[in-house]
Formats: structure tokens, C-alpha cells, sequence
């Protein structure tokens, strides 16, 4: 069976939570009012990330993917990259974010990644303009139905934050760190909790060669 891998982006393959905090810096009024409302559930983050991002001026766009670009990403990620390639495994980065940004940052490793799936910002108004070809449910990128997309497969999710859960619950293997871990210990789901991409790679190294004597 084809094993493909599906990881979440900010504050799993950059360190730190990046959108929200380009949202804070950029749209420093409509975060402070609707954040609360998508923290307590109130607004759906369907409804409340465009509503955030549509009040950033579209000559800002520019600003914000060079902020992107200097945005720590986790350590071990260009070793994962090669650990995947050696065993012919995709990763589908699926981000709650933009392609735009997500790209900004991952443009050095563009060849090396299968797929990003995310929303887009158009910039040909004053103000961005959110599309998502992928919103489905509550979600304005719905996750677990991209990796539904991929039918019979081994999927694996890396994820950090509750915007993941679907995607844990739709996976073979769960890797998870911070709010997530957190969420999934306390349904009793099981998962393997991560701090960098060598602590995933060793893991699946492992567990490859099992499956590969075990079946
Ligand atoms: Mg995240």
C-alpha cells in the first residue's frame, strides 16, 4: 500500500504559530475583535480568517510574504525532506493559511513537495480578497477531505493545534505536538508526540522497517 504523508504548516513546519501572528501584525484591529470569537468557537474559522485577512490593504500583500520569508522553520525539516524522498513517500503540506505565504517560505524545497493545499489571496482590490477551493464544514481549508481524496493509502498527519484534529482523525498515524498532543492524550487517541523532524523521521524509520518484516 502507498504511504503519503500530510502535514499541517504553521507552528509545525515553521516553529512558530506564523499566521496568527502576520494576522496580528498586519491586521491588528480585526485580530483583537475576532480571534476571542474563534478561540471560544463563536465564528467559525471559515468565517473569521477571511473576515481578519479581507481587512489588510492589498499593497500590504507584499510586505507580509517578506515577513514570511524570514520565518523560522523547525528543525530537521530539509533531513525529512531527504528521509522522504529515500522511502518515495509525498508530503501534502495542508495549511489553514495561504498558498502564498506557505510558498514564500517553502519556495527553496518547491520541487520536493507533492502538494500545498491551502486558501489564496487575491490582491487586485484595495483590500485582500480570500478564495478557498477547499472550505468545506467549519473549515476554510476542510483537511480530512483532501486526504479523503487519496483513497486507500497509509496516511500519516503531523499536526500542532485543534485545526488538526480532523486530519488526526482521518490518519493511520498521528504525529503531534503542543495543543494537539495535548487534545488527542486526552481523547486517549493514540499519537507520537514530536518536538523537531528528526524526532519523526527516527520514529518512522522504525516503524517502515516493521511494517516492511511485519506487513
Ligand atoms: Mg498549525
Amino acid at each position: 500500500m502507498k504511504t503519503v504523508l500530510f502535514s499541517d504548516f504553521d507552528g509545525t513546519i515553521t516553529e512558530q504559530e506564523t499566521f496568527s501572528l502576520l494576522m496580528k501584525e498586519f491586521a491588528p484591529e480585526a485580530s483583537r475583535r475576532i480571534v476571542p470569537r474563534l478561540l471560544s468557537g463563536e465564528t467559525t474559522l471559515r468565517e473569521g480568517v477571511p473576515a481578519i485577512l479581507e481587512t489588510i490593504p492589498s499593497e500590504r500583500f507584499p510586505e507580509m510574504v517578506a515577513r514570511m520569508r524570514t520565518m523560522d522553520l523547525r528543525p530537521g525539516f530539509p533531513e525529512f525532506l531527504d528521509f522522504l524522498e529515500q522511502h518515495a513517500i509525498p508530503l501534502v503540506v495542508l495549511s489553514g493559511s495561504l498558498v502564498e505565504l506557505v510558498m514564500a517560505r517553502l519556495a527553496p524545497y518547491r520541487t520536493r513537495i507533492s502538494r500545498v493545499v491551502a486558501a489564496h489571496a487575491e490582491t487586485d482590490r484595495p483590500l485582500l480578497r480570500i478564495r478557498s477551493e477547499t472550505a468545506g464544514g467549519d473549515e476554510l481549508v476542510h483537511k480530512a477531505a483532501v486526504m479523503r481524496e487519496y483513497g486507500e493509502a497509509l496516511k500519516i498527519a503531523i499536526g500542532d493545534s485543534v485545526t488538526d484534529l480532523t486530519m488526526a482523525r482521518e490518519a493511520d498515524l498521528v504525529f503531534a505536538r503542543s495543543l494537539l498532543a495535548r487534545r488527542l492524550s486526552n481523547e486517549n487517541r493514540p499519537h507520537v508526540s514530536f518536538e523537531t523532524f528528526f524526532d519523526i523521521s527516527n520514529y518512522l524509520e522504525l516503524f517502515l522497517r516493521n511494517k516492511a518484516v511485519h506487513g
